[in-house]
């Protein structure tokens, strides 16, 4: 079986990854031949708009998946009158709008933060007004790993904010003082069958997120599984997908959903029975999914910036590391690395190696 995948990043390297054992093939797309997993398989550069390009994806693959979330609906649409597209361009793009995704939230009873639709300064102001505190202000689309997100505390800085966030349609939400931030992993297949990973506890600096654990038997984990399925099931949902929230006192106060793998699981690649990457693949070729239950505690760090010496990082005992082949560059996310049952030392040497941290 071949299978598309529109983007190249590690997303799709890591799919690559966990495809080469069930006798996968891959075809990546992309717009950049530097594209980090470019060398993982079959190769094809062109843009998202290229029809003809596309076409040539659609004939060489037996399923379409996606490792980002940007991608115009229309490319996903022209796909899928050749190919089967999982997840479906409906639920791509249901994640492609910060807005409609928040509707989409509150239609299903998932409680959100309170939230304005804002077009222009004025109904940023408005909204400021209205809100009466601080409002974190995000572009509706294209934002990731904090980019485009600004907060706002007085409707005199609506002006500002507009323009800084270049005039385009934006959300603005009230900022939730959340005491954690968790998310959950979920897998629905063709036929139906879904699996729900532990939740995981995020740590994000400055909007990126830095640190993942995953959370054993955590008290809001029924909740989190109820209102993903809830999603999953109102989307025909295929694949997985990631639901980030905010802790608040005890409620589960839904942030985003991300319809692909996700950073906050890549603990499960040795942590879980079955990593999120192939339970992605077994779910869009419709095959049994794999167990999502834990092998070990595990914390995940995200590689930032700089490469660490390999040698140093692997001293760890208990380090699995992952590097993505990326050159680097400050705030980038280069590679992870995920310790499997930590001593608290472990986890000290590990921090003190991490360049971004210190
Ligand atoms: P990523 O790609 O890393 O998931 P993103 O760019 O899609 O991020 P969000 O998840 O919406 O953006 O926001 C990034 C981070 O900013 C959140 O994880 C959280 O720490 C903070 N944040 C976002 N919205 C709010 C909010 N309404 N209240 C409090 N903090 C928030
Ligand atoms: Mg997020």
């Amino acid at each position: 079986m071949r299978i598309g995948v529109l983007g190249g990043g590690q997303l799709g390297r890591m799919l690559a990854l966990a495809g080469y054992p069930l006798g996968l093939e891959f075809v990546f797309y992309d717009h950049n031949p530097q594209a980090c997993a470019s060398g993982l398989g079959t190769f094809i550069s062109g843009e998202f708009n290229d029809m003809r390009r596309l076409t040539e994806l659609a004939q060489q693959v037996d399923v379409v998946t996606v490792e980002f979330e940007n991608i115009p609906v229309t490319a996903l649409e022209h796909l899928a009158q050749t190919v089967p597209v999982y997840p479906s361009p409906q639920a791509v793009s249901a994640a492609q709008d910060r807005l409609g995704e928040k509707k989409l939230f509150a239609s299903l009873g998932i409680q959100t933060p309170d939230f304005y639709a804002v077009d222009s300064a004025e109904s940023l102001t408005d909204a400021s007004s209205r809100h009466g505190d601080t409002l974190i202000v995000k572009s509706r689309r294209f934002g990731y790993d904090g980019k485009g997100q600004l907060p706002l505390t007085t409707a005199s800085e609506a002006n500002g904010v507009w323009t800084t966030l270049g005039g385009v349609p934006l959300i603005a939400e009230q900022r939730i003082p959340f005491h954690r931030e968790v998310s959950i992993i979920a897998v629905r297949s063709r036929s139906g069958s879904m699996g729900f990973y532990p939740l995981t506890e995020n740590l994000h600096k400055h909007g990126m997120l830095e640190r993942s654990q995953a959370s054993i038997a955590d008290p809001l984990q029924t909740l989190a599984q109820d209102y993903v399925q809830r999603v999953m099931q109102a989307l025909d949902y295929v694949g997985v997908l990631a639901f980030e929230f905010f802790d608040c006192d005890g409620e589960l106060v839904a942030n985003e959903i991300a319809p692909r793998v996700h950073n906050s699981g890549h603990w499960t690649i040795e942590g879980a029975v079955t990593s999120q990457f192939e339970n992605h693949l077994r779910a869009i070729l419709d095959w049994p999914l794999g167990m999502t239950s834990t092998r070990a505690d595990c914390v995940m760090y995200n590689v930032i910036g700089e490469l660490p010496d390999p040698a140093m990082i692997l001293n760890v005992p208990g380090a699995h590391l992952h590097y993505y082949g990326k050159a680097p560059r400050p705030g980038r996310k280069l590679g992870h690395v995920t310790l499997c049952d930590p001593s608290a030392e472990e986890i000290r040497t590990l921090e003190s190696l991490l360049p971004e941290r210190n």
